[in-house]
């Protein structure tokens, strides 16, 4: 039977809950142990594909097609696993769950409450991945902060677990914060103290304390948080800030998080913890021999959350390359064709973004015209890749009104059009285009050099698509359409071999790079902005010579 260790969170909000969870499991994983991390969020979305990303960040899509919290990214990047629908349940996913078996009558007589009811849901769903001997331990998440009211039943059904279940198999790990005043020079434990109390008042104990700290934590400062919280010292974890997020499993294990997690499991005699890899990389990321610039061209740039899984999977490619990759946020919004040398010119590489509607398409259009024009690296995903479709176009074909119908119906030229089965849809919650889909890759084509392969699976979240009107058109003037969806013949990948690098593609590859896999198109593409660059300085330190010499 699977063990259960449920993460929760004190004293304030964004404290990293996700990567402490995905490091517990990284390292408990390494030790052998078959872990998968779930996350509840208490908010009434079903899932959070309805929501803004200004609201929530990105929305992470797993191969089953559930548009899930953005920590589920980070489980996967840690993990190397795949997460799926069951991995992430919101209040709204168990509420929608007990009304529709209340209408079915399923509790027919009866009264449907929070308690039993949706918290008799919450356990139900809290165990479901336990089941079935597929792991061995289920780390579950809960969003928000102890104290919140709409993580009552949460914490209610963790109490009932905790209560259920023999000691040794169900432990909760309570991550908190310890300020530093700098006025008094001084850590504070008081806040901790009180979060500890609210989750005992809710019936909760903490088996351990991990205490986010920007100073290192003593002993005497150790004994105080044990005995206030009631756990022995050695359950008080030090979390210093880390320089990076992938830093965080090694800072765990040397304050001994995944010993005493195995002690109060019972689970004993584990083999030392296998890192070389994760060290191998970690080792690379900080200490590359080069680095680039690459434009983000999008419209979310001011909100880092809102491009997770690309920034994390330039990391991963940076790493690859050994080289540092510089992220400079282009707003699309303010992008114009008289600007856009100014802001682009000293790039390596531009990348642009998925996204919805009309804002800031434009900007996105002329980006793609310049990495076009002068020959630097470009790379597009989903509404990226449309852009670049509509932006040939426009300035190769002679379209000048060719437009995608998201943002513009009447255009003559719907070069990017709404999928055929989207067309009656007029529901929004999880009725994309979403998940995993096979890609037949055309050969020598640039995406089956990078790939290596013939066949691929990707992840999607879209609802509109290459129009196949126009395949003959692009094929004529050049644009290659290197990847179609077997099934239904739906364009996937754009290129242009004439091109050193441009490539658009209608998935999210992001989604899919991890630590020990990084994106192939990722690592591809920071080579080819690395290459672009010493090309670059090599020519001007001709240019430089012929000048002098002249
Ligand atoms: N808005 C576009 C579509 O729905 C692109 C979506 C995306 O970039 N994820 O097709």
């Amino acid at each position: 039977m699977a063990k259960y260790i449920f993460v929760t969170g004190g004293v304030t909000s964004s404290l990293g809950k996700g990567i402490i969870a995905a490091s517990l499991a990284k390292l408990l994983q390494s030790r052998g142990l078959r872990v998968t991390i779930q996350k509840f969020d208490p908010y009434i979305n079903v899932d959070p594909g309805t929501l803004n990303p200004y609201e929530h960040g990105e929305c992470f899509v797993t191969d089953d097609g559930a548009e899930t919290d953005l920590d589920l990214g980070h489980y996967e990047r840690f993990l190397n696993i795949p997460t799926s629908q069951a991995n992430n349940v919101t209040t709204g996913r168990i509420y929608q769950t007990v009304i529709n078996k209340e209408r079915q009558g399923d509790y027919l007589g009866k009264t449907v409450q929070v308690v039993p009811h949706i918290t008799d849901e919450i356990k139900r769903r809290m165990m479901l991945l336990g089941e079935g001997d597929r792991f061995d331990i289920v780390i579950t998440e809960l969003g928000g902060t102890v104290g919140d009211i709409e993580s009552l039943p949460f914490v209610e059904a963790v109490r009932q677990i905790q209560w259920e279940l023999p000691e040794e198999d169900c432990i909760v790990v309570h991550l908190t914060l310890i300020p530093y005043l700098a006025a008094a020079k001084e850590l504070k434990t008081k806040p901790t103290q009180h979060s500890v109390r609210m989750l005992s008042q809710e019936g909760v104990h903490p088996n351990v304390i991990v205490c986010r700290t920007e100073h290192p934590l003593n002993d005497e400062i150790k004994k105080k948080i044990a005995l206030f919280c009631n756990v022995k010292t050695d359950a008080v974890i030090e979390a210093m800030d880390a320089s990076t997020i992938y830093e965080v499993p090694l800072k765990m294990l040397d304050e001994g998080l995944d010993r005493i997690v195995l002690k109060k499991l019972h689970i004993e005699n584990r083999s030392e913890p296998e890192l070389e890899k994760w060290k191998d990389f970690l080792s690379k990321l900080k200490n590359p021999t080069n680095q680039v610039s690459i434009g983000l061209i999008g419209k979310y740039v001011e909100l880092q959350d809102a491009y997770k899984s690309i920034l994390e999977a330039f990391i991963h490619a940076g790493a690859m390359n050994r080289c540092k990759v510089n992220i400079v946020d282009v707003h699309s919004e303010f992008l114009t064709q008289e600007n856009a040398a100014e802001h682009l010119k000293g790039l390596d590489g531009v990348l642009v973004a998925p996204g919805f509607g009309s804002r800031g398409v434009e900007g996105k259009i002329e980006a793609v015209r310049y990495a076009r024009e002068q020959g630097m690296p470009f790379f597009g995903i989903c509404l990226g890749m449309q852009m670049a479709v509509i932006e040939y176009g426009r300035n190769v074909l002679g379209w000048k009104d060719a437009h995608s119908t998201e943002m513009e119906q009447e255009t003559s030229h719907p070069v990017i059009d709404l999928m055929h089965d989207q067309k009656d849809i007029t529901s929004k919650g999880g009725t994309m285009r979403l998940g995993s889909y096979a890609c037949n890759l055309e050969s020598n084509s640039l995406a089956s050099k990078i790939y290596g392969s013939s066949v691929i699976h990707e992840r999607h979240r879209h609802r509109w698509e290459f129009n196949n009107t126009y395949l003959n058109d692009y094929k004529k003037a050049g644009l290659v359409l290197s990847g179609i969806n077997p099934e239904n013949g739906l364009v996937e990948i754009v290129e242009i071999p004439s091109h050193p690098f441009f490539i658009g593609v209608q998935f999210h590859p992001e989604l899919k790079s991890t630590v020990e896999n990084p994106h192939p198109l990722f690592v591809h593409f920071v080579k080819a902005a690395l290459d672009r660059k010493q090309a670059m300085s090599e020519n001007s330190h001709i240019q430089t010579v012929s000048a002098s010499i002249a």
